[in-house]
């Protein structure tokens, strides 16, 4: 090992009251400021972590790399400065680059965040040794011996805080950009789980909610309801209002089967003007009773025709219900809620009909 001599507890008077720890951090500082100095690296922050780190000998993989490197060459370059601090000092630093590669942006991002709240600490925590270092050093000197150190510290230490502030604003800005846009990212990410007509969650969100629903009610022997619903006719209220007023219809219909659900439960529209109902927890005579609701409200519901206020379209809907049996997949539960929907046609539509019922 190329270590030299450890400063002696000796060199710290007594009546100086410094803790052990601030006496190890002020003699690692001053090794690591000497190394510096010595081995001729240029001095900022990652060399003084890496040489710091080096004097502490704590990480015995940090002592063998350099030893290794200093066997066969005269001095640490600034490149392998930075791969040993990425490679030693930052270990999430290799994880986040691996993962970048075959990864989603999301992950990069939130590594990336990650790695620069790391540094960001790290580089307040060198800020605070180095100014314990400078308050410790004065103690130090009337000990006798250390006149020339202390100088040399006191200016390198003020070079370095200068440094490591700039590097510390510039990494708290890059942190804040990557925030904004993350929360850029998850927006992003929650447009494309919703239908932009209706507002509503989309056929991917239904897919994805209603496995884990089924997979909950099969874990935990619950009972699961899936609905499916369809506009009566729809092609005659475009035909007849016109597809803005088609649209409005849609809308409506969405939000008055938003407004009649609950808790866990979720609607999404999953076609042109077919909606999937999910209704965990829910027995079929209760989500029966449920869509009748529906069904009256809808029928109710007055939608004003685009462009004409004299006139008002109004719609009824058909609707089939499907309970979760054992060993059921999410096809064979969605193929079930569709045949009976398809009966509520068959039998002049504006019904509901459910299994068993
Ligand atoms: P049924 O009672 O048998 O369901 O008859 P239907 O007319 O509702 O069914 P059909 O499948 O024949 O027509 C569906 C219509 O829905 C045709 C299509 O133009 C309309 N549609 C699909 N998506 C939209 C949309 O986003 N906006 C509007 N205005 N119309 C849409
Ligand atoms: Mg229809
Ligand atoms: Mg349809």
């Amino acid at each position: 090992m190329i270590h030299s001599a450890h400063a002696s507890e000796d060199d710290i008077p007594a009546s100086s009251g410094a803790s052990k720890e601030a006496i190890a951090v002020y003699q690692n500082a001053g090794r690591a400021f000497e190394l510096i100095e010595r081995h001729s690296t240029p001095p900022d922050p990652q060399a003084y972590a890496l040489w710091y780190a080096y004097a502490a000998g704590e990480d015995e993989r940090i002592v063998e790399r350099i030893d290794t490197l200093l066997a066969n060459q005269s001095a640490l370059t600034p490149f392998d400065i930075e791969t040993l601090h990425q490679e030693l000092l930052l270990p999430d630093a290799g994880q986040a680059a691996t993962q970048t590669i075959g990864g989603a942006i999301e992950k990069e991002i939130e590594s990336v965040l990650g790695i620069i709240e790391q540094s960001v600490s790290s580089n307040v925590s060198f800020q605070a040794s180095l100014n314990d270092v400078e308050t410790k050093l004065p103690i130090a000197a009337a000990g006798g011996g250390l006149a020339s150190l202390v100088s040399r510290l006191v200016s390198d230490n003020r070079r370095m805080i200068d440094a490591t502030k700039e590097l510390s604003q510039g990494l708290s800005e890059s942190q804040k950009q990557l925030a904004t846009l993350h929360k850029e990212l998850e927006e992003v990410r929650n447009q494309c789980m919703r239908d932009p007509l209706t507002a509503i969650a989309n056929r991917r969100a239904f897919d994805d909610r209603l496995q884990e629903e089924i997979d909950h009610a099969i874990a935990s022997g619950g009972k699961l309801c899936l609905a499916m619903a369809d506009i009566d006719l729809f092609k005659q209220v475009n035909d007849s209002f016109g597809h803005q007023t088609g649209d409005s219809v849609l809308k409506m219909f969405a939000h008055c089967i938003k407004g009649n659900i609950k808790g866990n439960d979720m609607v999404a529209r999953i076609g042109g003007e077919e909606f999937g109902i999910i209704l965990p927890q829910t027995d079929v005579v209760s989500a029966y009773n449920l869509l009748v609701a529906i069904k009256s409200e809808l029928k109710n519901a007055e939608v004003p025709v685009e462009g004409d206020p004299t006139r008002i379209a109004r719609i009824t809907a058909s609707f089939g219900v499907a309970r979760l049996d054992a060993g059921m997949t999410m096809r064979e539960l969605i193929e079930q809620a569709d045949k009976y929907l398809y009966e509520a046609k068959k039998a002049g539509r504006d019904k509901v009909k459910a299994q068993g019922l």
